[in-house]
């Protein structure tokens, strides 16, 4: 299995969910090894790499920090270069927010099938948790096991009719698992709290078009995309601020009532604990495809 870019720039643009601005996004080819890079076009190109040492704000989205320099709600970007199996990317945006497209990751799949998938010369690399680690903050909580794959088991449970205790179990094992059984699933909100997040700055953006907004009983926005559409928004979320390792996993995720925060502490607390993880190379992994030789490749048909 070798390292992954995509074949050409593509583009598109929207606003941010917090911030409420305009914002053009594209993604361009990057070279080998250099991991998920964003980069501020509106400030000469100011590269922050996704990496979960510039974790810093944490309201409601996960946001990078270097240098004073800001890139905000990088999660559902982030879950969709994982899904597709993309290594390599250069994420430009002109603003300090990602645009939040119709609240799921579905326009971020679609742009990235229409640049293709480009396989690279090096060797993928995997990090592979070797030893179970925990965070738990009151009732919330997660957990990463060993595991030859990466599946996610995630729990929510709201004192809400429409929600209450929903749990869902999803292995990405190629990019159509995300693509069909995560990347659709919206990010949401009870409109009894959109004043509160608004006196906060919060969800200026947020409306009808791009988030599943919930009254005390019903759904304002009609139907739902899965009966069970908000747990598997919280898998898109996890599997987004987990990319902050900077390589795919290899794990069981198993969280409960988490958010950002606790996702963002677990990787932290992996990245702390060298003895928690190994990165290994594709070649040494027995249960990963094998590829043609790298010699005899150069490039392959653009499908994801
Ligand atoms: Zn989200």
């Amino acid at each position: 299995m070798r390292q992954r870019t995509i074949r050409k720039a593509v583009k598109t643009s929207g606003i941010g969910l917090h911030s409420g601005k305009k914002v053009n996004l594209e993604f361009k080819p990057a070279p080998e090894n250099t991991g998920i890079v964003f980069r501020r076009a509106d400030k000469n190109f100011f590269p922050i790499k996704a990496d979960v040492s510039y974790v810093s704000k944490l309201a409601h989205a996960t946001n990078l920090t270097k240098e004073g320099i800001s890139i905000a709600t990088t999660e559902h970007l982030l879950a969709t270069l994982t899904g597709l199996g993309i290594d390599n990317v250069y994420v430009d945006i002109d603003a300090e927010e990602t645009p939040i497209m119709d609240g799921s990751a579905s326009a971020f799949v679609y742009l990235l099938k229409e640049a293709g998938i480009k396989k690279q010369r090096a060797e993928k690399k995997y990090l592979r948790i070797k030893k179970p680690k925990h965070f738990l903050k009151g009732d919330r909580r997660i957990s990463i096991y060993p595991y030859d794959g990466f599946k996610i088991t995630y729990t929510i449970e709201f004192d809400h009719p429409l929600i209450r205790l929903q749990t869902r179990t999803i292995e990405l094992k190629d990019s159509e698992d995300f693509e069909n059984e995560v990347s659709p699933a919206r990010t949401f909100g009870f409109l009894k709290d959109v004043e509160m997040l608004r006196k906060n700055g919060l969800a200026l953006g947020g409306s009808l078009e791009n988030a599943i907004v919930i009254d005390s009983d019903k759904i304002l926005n009609g139907h739902l995309r899965f009966a069970d559409e908000f747990v598997r928004h919280k898998i898109l979320d996890v599997i987004g601020d987990l990319a902050l390792l900077g390589y795919p996993i290899l794990g069981h995720v198993v969280a409960y009532k988490a958010g950002h925060e606790i996702h963002t502490s677990l990787a932290k607390e992996i990245k702390n604990d060298p003895e928690s993880y190994e990165i290994v190379n594709a070649g040494e992994l027995d249960f990963i495809e094998k590829e043609k030789e790298v010699s005899q490749v150069v490039e392959e048909p653009s499908a994801i």
